[in-house]
């Protein structure tokens, strides 16, 4: 019996999953849903015969992990559809979705991509890479470089003494995009008394291992792990890196399940070394409502929700407003605004409008994926508020707002 027949004889197709799922919820298309999904992928494997109707019902998933979030028999739908898109996209995948993953992947290459892409007229690629990458118009904007602007260092009486050492992953979007995360990640971890080891550990393979290109997660699985060999603490701030990484041991990494159990995603991390007591008494922050979006491969794939939460409702000053649907993909999904615009399109503008309803002033995730696109509906938006990763509003707690 292979994996792939192993893993999708688990479900029972009972459906409880169906209404959990974006794509099902737009579409109302039982090829667009987890059990439309796992019965194609099953009856593929059978048949050996992946053909292009079962790649497209494939592509048009989210990855979001939801239909596990809901399903009563643990059923795993993330590897199976790593497994089943590693399958299909060998007949049928799109060789520009490898050559863009790739790219963002390396951060010196995206830093380039990014740069270039500050240079073209307008938001958005040129038509003519839209058609070569989806066949549909674009939707998302090219992202461009951000304008760096720390906080002042941290007065030495706010430190306590340092009591650990940790490894912080820096990754690849994730610290061009956003370099200002890291730097409240570093700021919270200290303030809790941890420094972090400096490593030259780049991706970590996820937006590969996601898209089903499993050989190469793995090479970067192997090159993280040795990068980051010394037995400490490995923090991560980006949900779908998090949720790699802890799954190393299964489908890629089978040799890396101690190194799997080293990781912690911030949030956590930070909670269980007593930032909210320090939240408790310190606020520079005064009468904002926030709103949390739940990113899918936090609250779905690491089953992380409650923690983000508390820890923003442990800050004096902070009312936090329940967001409807907020453990709905926004869409962004890895590369899916990319390569499956329309889609993502109207999930945006779902999740948008659920967040104006809130009247809240800040929003916040706990992913970059989520937050560029979010903040992407915020520019277009006639109401723009802020668009924050989690660990930028609490260490803005202590720090401020930057301007
Ligand atoms: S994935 Fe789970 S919830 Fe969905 S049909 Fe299969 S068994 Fe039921
Ligand atoms: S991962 Fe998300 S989009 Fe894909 S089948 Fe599951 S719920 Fe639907």
């Amino acid at each position: 019996m292979s994996k792939l027949s192993d893993l999708t004889s688990q479900c029972i197709r009972c459906g409880f999953c169906l209404e959990s799922c974006p794509t099902f919820l737009i579409t109302g298309d039982e090829s667009q849903s987890p059990r439309g999904r796992i019965t194609l992928a099953r009856e593929a494997d059978q048949t050996k015969s992946w053909d292009e109707s079962t790649h497209q019902a494939l592509d048009t998933c989210l990855g979001c992990r939801a239909c596990e979030t809901a399903c009563p028999s643990g059923v795993q739908y993330g590897k199976i559809l790593e497994l089943a898109r590693s399958e299909s996209q060998s007949k049928h995948g799109n060789p520009y979705q490898k050559t863009l993953i790739n790219t963002i992947s390396n951060h010196k290459l995206a830093r380039l991509q990014f740069a270039l892409g500050g240079l073209l007229p307008g938001k958005k690629p040129p038509s003519f890479i839209s058609k070569l990458l989806s066949g549909q118009p674009a939707e998302a904007n090219a992202p461009t470089l951000p304008e760096l602007n720390p906080w002042p260092p941290i007065p030495v009486e706010e430190l306590p003494p340092v009591i650990g050492e940790v490894y912080l992953l820096e990754g690849c979007v994730m610290r061009v995009l956003y370099p200002g995360v890291h730097e409240a990640t570093r700021r919270l971890l200290r303030r809790v008394g941890f420094t972090v080891r400096e490593s030259n550990a780049g991706c970590c393979g996820a937006l590969q291992a996601h898209a089903g290109y499993l050989p190469e997660a793995e090479s970067r699985a192997q090159a993280l792990a040795a990068a980051m060999s010394d037995d400490l603490p490995v923090i991560i701030n980006s949900a779908g890196c998090g949720s790699t990484i802890k799954e190393y041991g299964s489908l890629i990494g089978e040799n890396l399940g101690h190194f799997a159990h080293r990781a912690h995603d911030a949030t956590t991390f930070l909670a269980d070394n007593g930032l909210t007591s320090l939240l408790e008494t310190t606020s520079k922050l005064k009468n904002i409502t926030v709103t949390y979006h739940e990113a899918c491969h936090l609250v779905h794939g690491q089953k992380i929700s409650q923690t983000p939460k508390d820890l923003l409702q442990s800050i004096p000053g902070i009312t936090l407003a329940p967001l409807a649907e907020a453990d709905l993909c926004c869409g962004s999904a890895g590369t899916y605004n990319v390569f499956q615009p329309a889609k993502a399109r109207e999930l945006l503008n779902r999740k948008w409008a659920n967040i104006a309803q809130t009247q809240a002033q800040i929003v916040v995730t706990g992913n970059p994926g989520c937050q560029s696109w979010i903040e992407q509906a915020n520019q277009e938006s006639d109401r723009p508020i802020r668009v924050l990763h989690t660990l930028e509003l609490l260490e803005s707690t202590f720090s401020g707002l930057r301007i």
